[in-house]
């Protein structure tokens, strides 16, 4: 088993070339936190419009990759830039990649996102070829790299150059899954024999996340509940039988955050920096906030949220609370964006509560790390949370968070016990707004004890959620992953 690993990280967006979300995030800071434990870590993504901003100059390094998709062949060249101290590959396709958005525009998907990581996934084993750097292992995310582990297991698998690679497939989000019509079986070139229920097929239909889910050599989640919450019918999206006859070689690994861009002590984008032996600077933090949105600027608690707008939230909860929540003295603020009539119930919330209620409907990366600095608590009801970044950052930057019981929430904070004086937050459990409340009460009576109350933010900044002890877990599951010590229940295609 060599010391060092060579490992290939695959994933569609990557912080800060191009995000829609958390994966953006992971995928930024892993494959650093990866070469900082001293492995050959090499990154891989599309060329998106954009991406050269933050890439330098870029290399081409496979000048004419030639992939077939359907009955075609389609051109595309692999060009590497710098990514921190490591290399990141871009694969080149203008006609996929260089558009306005990743995936597709408000009005909905690209209509030949089948297509486009057909390409993706197989253009990503072909690179390797030709390369003349072979890795050990695959680190492949979400339903866009989920035929790679496919094409490595049957088109390819007589392949000498790639026969050694190992895959681990991991799952961001469940509920994302790349599924397409089965007229685009062809395209994929993977035979009819792998469209059953055994392989790719999906209620009549193909489903990439699927791909990564038999064929990966072992999966990973975000966090343990988020792993064992998947193989039930309440989470599973439907794929929950297939994660159970998977569940031997399925793992949680929590995500961790950049701890030197999340750091309330340097961070430039908040008017006073602090520590968690000097919180001087946050109250004034939350009153520079107070100030910046209107609301009153009075000791009460400020409630804080920045998340998409969107089901898997929980912001139903929140406005089902809201009334009680101002008549306890509270205040909240939200940035946040996405669902149109969410959008609408709470900017009509805020015109209502002036003073009271802040609403900022938008994308907003330092409003958002001022109201992390300035809030007291952050409000995280969601209905399922794969792992939640949100949290982790607020832990960080000592604002209190107030979570579901669900998925990586329930693996990052811990309920505080006041007699104990443990704990980092509070939770609730039944997704509805009085459990909600019920959970609001327990905070606010801790917020009212100065004592109780520093007490608990200091655990809640003492807490070390940075990628270091991530990482080790992942490179311990990439040698589990290469010494083939996992029996495989992949199917023989
Ligand atoms: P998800 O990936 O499901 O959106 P996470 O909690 O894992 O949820 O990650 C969300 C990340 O995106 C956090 O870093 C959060 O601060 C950031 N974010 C979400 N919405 C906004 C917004 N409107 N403006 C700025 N940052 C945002």
């Amino acid at each position: 088993m060599p010391q060092r690993l060579r490992i290939l990280f695959i994933s569609p967006e990557v912080e800060p070339f191009a995000k829609t979300g958390g994966l953006a995030d992971v995928a930024g800071a892993l494959p650093k936190a990866l070469a900082g434990l001293g492995h050959d870590v090499r990154v891989l993504m599309p060329k998106f419009r954009g991406v050269e901003r933050h890439a330098g100059s870029l290399t081409p390094v496979i000048a004419r990759l030639r992939i077939p998709v359907a009955d075609r062949t389609q051109e595309g060249a692999l060009l590497e830039g710098r990514m921190g101290k490591g290399p990141i590959y871009f694969l080149a396709q203008d006609h996929y990649y260089d558009r306005d958005g990743l995936y597709g525009t408000p009005e909905g998907d690209y209509w030949d996102n089948c297509e486009r990581f057909v390409f993706f996934c197989r253009a990503a084993v072909e690179a390797l070829r030709v390369l003349g750097w072979t890795p050990h292992v695959i680190h492949a995310n979400d339903w866009q790299t989920g035929l790679v582990p496919v094409y490595l297991e049957t088109l390819y698998r007589n392949d000498p150059a790639l026969a050694k690679i190992a895959t681990l497939f991991t799952i961001h989000n469940l509920a994302y899954q790349g599924v397409f019509w089965h007229y685009d079986m062809p395209m994929t070139g993977l035979g009819w024999d792998l469209f059953t229920p055994a392989g790719i097929e999906f209620y009549g239909k193909i489903n990439f996340l699927k791909g990564g889910l038999v064929f990966g050599d072992l999966l990973t989640t975000v966090s343990r509940t988020y792993a064992r919450e998947i193989q039930t019918a309440e989470f599973g999206c439907g794929l929950e039988g297939v994660l159970q006859e998977r569940s031997r070689v399925l793992h949680g690994v929590v995500n961790g955050i950049d701890y030197d861009v999340w750091n309330p002590a340097s961070d430039p984008a908040i008017p006073k920096g602090y520590t968690a032996r000097d919180l001087q600077g946050k109250r004034a933090c939350k009153l520079a906030l107070q100030e910046e949105l209107g609301l009153a600027q009075e000791p009460v608690p400020l409630v804080g949220l920045v998340t998409r707008l969107v089901e898997q939230k929980g912001l139903n909860l929140v406005l089902d609370a809201l009334p009680e929540l101002l008549a306890n003295g509270a205040q909240l603020v939200l940035l946040g964006t996405g669902d149109p009539a969410l959008e609408a119930a709470f900017d009509q919330a805020a015109s209502r509560r002036k003073g009271r209620v802040a609403v900022r409907l938008g994308y907003d990366p330092a409003l958002a790390r001022r109201i992390y600095a300035g809030s007291d608590f952050f409000l995280m009801p969601s209905r399922y949370e794969p792992c939640g970044l949100g949290q982790l950052i607020s832990l960080r930057y000592g604002t209190i968070p107030l979570v579901r019981w669900t998925g990586g929430l329930a693996d990052t904070v811990t309920e505080f016990d006041p007699a104990k004086q443990t704990g980092t937050g509070f939770g609730f459990a039944p997704f509805n707004g009085e459990a909600l409340l019920e959970c609001l009460h327990r905070a606010l009576t801790v917020f009212r004890q100065p004592a109780l109350w520093a007490r608990l933010v200091r655990n809640a900044m003492a807490e070390d959620f940075s990628w270091e002890a991530s990482a080790r877990q992942y490179v311990s599951l990439y040698r589990k992953a290469l010494k083939a010590a996992v029996p495989s229940t992949r199917i023989e295609p």
